[in-house]
């Protein structure tokens, strides 16, 4: 076992070593341009592109492969779904639905829009992190024009009821479009069977290269439309214009294709992963906080708060050995505790101790079990040092119920 250890599967993930081997002739002898049509170099690219959009839309069950678009990443397909449809149905309304635990794609978009004459409704969420079918509905208006709620969350891992909300989005004639970059991949994605009308994902999460994402835009029942945010030669559907990057693309279906044939198995064996980590780590400590719905929680997610300890002391210390993060990757430069963890009504002093384990493919148990001895042995010396603890444990009084 090597240190350090990498925990932190939900911020980005190793390039699989079949993928990269996908890649590699494509930055060698099959260097064409995709968009060349005269010579058998672009032809071969186009060919490579075409190939690897089948197997993206196979793994998420489109029904056919053009409804997948070739984007820089997730945060590129979140800003064209939510602007896209917001300027191509300005007409016909002006309202949109999200909830307050998207990832910062999505909520920067909408703070954007609302500064455009949109009105966003951020729905609340429970303890578990979930959001209620019924605020849902009573957030709808005739002036709706979109659902965007996220699959799984990337902090707590949480999975939101998609297939309800595609049913509800069907039944008042809304699009429904899921941040799936979480999901797809490590649970079963199916766009038609949700009721998903479009879908944004990035290959970085599933052990394929970064900067390379994918919008699904549904052709049919309903067909969806959008306006482009990049203009100038019309690729993809004229939804998303510029020179494809086929390396990236070969390595995002490659990775893909993976996924599909061992989603089953793998998820089975992260979730032992999983449990073994949270088993190992509550049998050892008292006071340790599991954040966000257990049953409805992606396989390699754990979110744990830890009581009377400092929380940049506790990441400063397990992070030399153990690469895990606090809340979200792209906020954990601010000091303030995560605004998902604020969502589920954590208390502040638990969500500043809050760490996010994040299992996947490479993990072993090996590196498990060293992670549930270094975390006992790092939180109770910072509990011994720390005074609230020492009081706490005079009065032995339990101010957390679980
Ligand atoms: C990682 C992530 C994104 C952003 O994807 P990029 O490809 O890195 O831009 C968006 N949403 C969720 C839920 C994510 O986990």
């Amino acid at each position: 076992m090597k240190l350090p250890i990498y925990m932190d599967n939900q911020s980005t993930t190793r390039v699989d070593p079949r993928v990269l081997e996908a890649m590699l002739p494509h930055y060698r002898e099959e260097f064409g341009n995709a968009a060349s049509r005269n010579h058998p170099f672009g032809w071969h690219a186009e060919q490579a592109v075409e190939d690897a959009r089948r197997k993206i839309a196979f793994l998420i069950n489109a029904e056919e492969p053009k409804e997948v678009i070739f984007t820089s990443g997730a945060t590129e397909s979140n800003n064209l779904a939510i602007k896209g449809i917001a300027e191509k149905y300005r007409e016909k309304g002006n309202h949109i639905v999200t909830t307050q635990i998207e990832h910062k794609s999505v909520l920067d978009t909408c703070k954007f829009l609302e500064t455009q004459g949109f009105r966003i409704t951020y729905l609340t969420v429970d303890r578990e992190g979930l959001i209620h079918l019924d605020e849902l509905r009573e957030a709808i208006t005739a002036e709706t024009i979109l659902i965007s709620i996220m699959h799984a969350n990337n902090e707590i891992g949480v999975l939101q009821p998609v297939s309800e909300i595609g049913n509800i989005a069907k039944e008042r004639g809304v699009f429904f479009h899921s941040d799936a970059a979480q999901a797809v991949g490590k649970i079963p994605v199916d766009v038609q069977r949700m009721g998903i009308d479009l879908a944004s994902f990035c290959a970085h999460k599933i052990y394929g290269p970064k900067g390379i994402g994918v919008l699904y835009v549904r052709k049919r029942n309903p067909r969806v439309r959008l306006a482009p945010l990049i203009h100038g030669g019309g690729h993809e559907e004229g939804l998303r214009s510029g020179t494809l990057n086929v390396p990236a693309i070969v390595g995002f279906g490659k990775a893909c294709e993976i996924a599909e044939r061992e989603l089953a198995e793998e998820s089975k064996r992260i979730l032992g992963l999983r449990e073994r980590l949270r088993k190992g780590i509550l049998a050892g400590l008292r006071d340790v906080v599991v954040n966000g719905s257990l049953e409805q929680r992606l396989p390699g997610n754990l979110n744990l708060s830890f009581a009377y300890v400092e929380g940049e002391s506790l990441l400063s210390e397990i992070s030399e050995e153990i690469a895990v993060s606090s809340g979200s990757a792209c906020t954990s430069a601010t000091a303030e505790p995560s605004y998902v963890l604020q969502a589920l009504g954590v208390r502040e002093e638990l969500a500043h101790t809050s760490v996010r384990f994040g299992l996947g493919r490479f993990n072993t148990e090996e590196e498990v079990d060293y992670t549930i001895k270094r975390v006992a042995e790092i939180v109770r010396k910072l509990r011994a040092d720390s005074p609230i603890y020492s009081e706490h444990n005079k009065k032995s009084i339990a101010p957390f119920p679980h």
